[in-house]
């Protein structure tokens, strides 16, 4: 393999019901960071039917092109079409770099894409960097800049370990909705677009969709929020978290919380935050009654600001924290409120 012949980073434009995701944003603001160190750009690739007019938002966000895939086949995610899809764009633009969403679509795109062009996949990656390789300078051989450093979670979360694929090109991984930022939009800037259409054979349809029925949720979406009211087991039960109902009516925020209270059966999996629930990048975010295990740390550690309760003055949670309270929450918690509703 020529790596020489790889330029450029790409990104996945992933789009629902001819919606840009958001993840599709903060892919294209983290790989600017990666374009700039490379001296390169940033290209997004567009896959989907009637979704030419998407283009113009992408740019505005900091794509300087897009590659435009559009045919009936693509109107719904399907893995086989939409493999075709980017393996043919890769095939064609030889990427240097190829990044996807870790999203339900893009954790089943991802190892697709790679087994078929042969190269490697970090999964689920938290932080991305350009840097050296080997990672480590040894005499007698030569550090190469310009290795794409891809990391994640591993061992249950019990290190982070720090990726790298020196061989194969493009290099290729799945990134954690809601780690990286999105630039500000620049109303009319523009990327060049370019349609490209691979072909779409009957071998590409092994699955034929007959209906889509929507899940209906009535709970928000904890990656929206701007204030998050998060329980951890230390609430004690579900009734409890009346409590924190309270305190974020008064606040005007969502009630998220810990693996633990999920695995109580207390709140449903949606609303918990962490390495195996949602990332989440808050303007505030309560720990209450949570200790401040890694795992959950990993979920909202970018927070803006972290106030922490808890009755344990060691808990690693203070350790994160911006304010902390030490005490119990039955007490802090209807105090907070009644403050609240107050001012
Ligand atoms: P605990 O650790 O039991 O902490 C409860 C806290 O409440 C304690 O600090 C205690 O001092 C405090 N407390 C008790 N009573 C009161 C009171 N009356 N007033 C004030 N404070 C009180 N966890 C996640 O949250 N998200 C994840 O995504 C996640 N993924 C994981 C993935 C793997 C592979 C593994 C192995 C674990 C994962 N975990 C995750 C679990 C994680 O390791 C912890 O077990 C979990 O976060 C603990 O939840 P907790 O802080 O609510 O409970």
């Amino acid at each position: 393999m020529n790596l020489a012949e790889y330029k450029g980073v790409y990104v996945f434009a992933q789009q629902v019901d001819n919606q840009i995701s958001s993840i599709a944003l903060e892919l294209i603001g983290k790989g600017k960071d990666l374009a700039k160190d490379l001296g390169t750009t940033v290209t997004a690739v567009l896959v989907g039917s009637n979704v030419k007019g998407l283009a113009d938002e992408l740019g505005e966000y900091g794509a300087d092109k897009v590659i435009v895939v559009d045919d009936p086949e693509l109107k719904d995610y399907r893995t086989e079409p939409y493999t075709h899809a980017i393996t043919s764009v890769i095939n064609e633009f030889k990427p240097d770099i190829f990044l996807i969403g870790a999203t339900a679509i893009g954790r089943d795109l991802g190892p697709r894409v790679c087994a078929r062009i042969h190269t490697g996949l970090t999964a689920d990656c938290t932080q991305l960097d350009i840097g050296d390789f080997p990672l480590v300078a040894t005499p007698g051989k030569e550090q190469k800049h310009g290795q794409l450093l891809m990391t994640r979670p591993a061992f249950g979360g019990n290190t982070i370990a720090t990726i790298a694929c020196p061989e194969f090109r493009p290099q290729m991984a799945t990134v954690r909705p809601g780690v990286m930022q999105k630039l500000d939009r620049e109303a009319g800037r523009k990327a060049e677009v370019i349609e490209f259409n691979p072909g779409f054979t009957p071998d590409n349809k092994y699955v034929e969709i007959l209906e889509i029925v929507k899940a209906v949720s009535d709970v928000a979406d904890i990656m929206d929020a701007k204030i998050l009211v998060s329980g951890g087991r230390g609430v004690g039960s579900a009734e409890n978290f009346k409590l924190l109902d309270d305190l974020a009516e008064a606040i005007g925020g969502t009630v998220s919380c810990s693996r633990a209270v999920v695995d109580s059966g207390w709140k449903p999996k949606d609303l918990q935050v962490g390495q195996t629930g949602k990332t989440v990048r808050p303007h505030v975010y309560f720990a209450i009654g949570i200790s401040g295990a890694i795992q959950h740390v990993a979920g909202m550690e970018e927070s803006d600001i972290i106030i922490a309760i808890n009755k344990d003055e060691s808990a690693p949670i203070f350790d994160v924290a911006d304010y902390g309270i030490v005490g119990d929450l039955n007490k802090i918690v209807p105090m907070l409120t009644e403050k609240i509703k107050e001012a």
